[in-house]
């Protein structure tokens, strides 16, 4: 029988790995600025469409992420099998958006999220922050 608690065990390390990797490595291949929770990544060409007030923007947005630990906090749900709710979600982008206006980039965030807003959450967020410039 103790054969079979290694095997589970063996599968959830296997599991908490991949996750790991996922974490590290993922954001690389994202076409859109994103943290593994080390450091930022903005891919050149997203860059290239902000200017310099918007791009510091929507790096403090992302930095809200790591300062919060959203990403770690969000690797362990996922290690131990609990579903990423929506309602989580929201709540790290409100808490990201809110550091990066607490640090001064509120107004150029609520240009970014104006210009590339895709959902009305997005759209929800950019009210918010110029309420919040006001
Ligand atoms: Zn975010």
């Amino acid at each position: 029988m103790i054969w079979l608690a290694q095997f589970v065990a063996w599968l959830w390390l296997t599991w908490v790995f991949w996750n790991v990797l996922q974490m590290v490595f993922g954001p690389l291949l994202m076409d859109a600025p994103c943290t593994n929770g080390l450091w930022v990544h903005m891919p050149k060409a997203f860059r290239a469409r902000l200017t310099d007030e918007e791009a510091a923007a929507v790096v403090a947005h992302e930095r809200g992420h790591i300062v919060r630990l959203h990403v770690p906090r969000n690797l362990v749900m996922r290690c131990l099998f609990l579903p990423e709710s929506r309602e989580r979600y929201e709540r790290f982008e409100l808490e990201a958006d809110d550091y990066a206006a607490a640090h001064g980039h509120g107004l150029a965030l609520y240009h970014v999220l104006t210009r590339f807003a895709r959902t009305p959450f997005d759209q929800a967020r950019a009210r918010r922050l110029l309420a919040r410039s006001a």
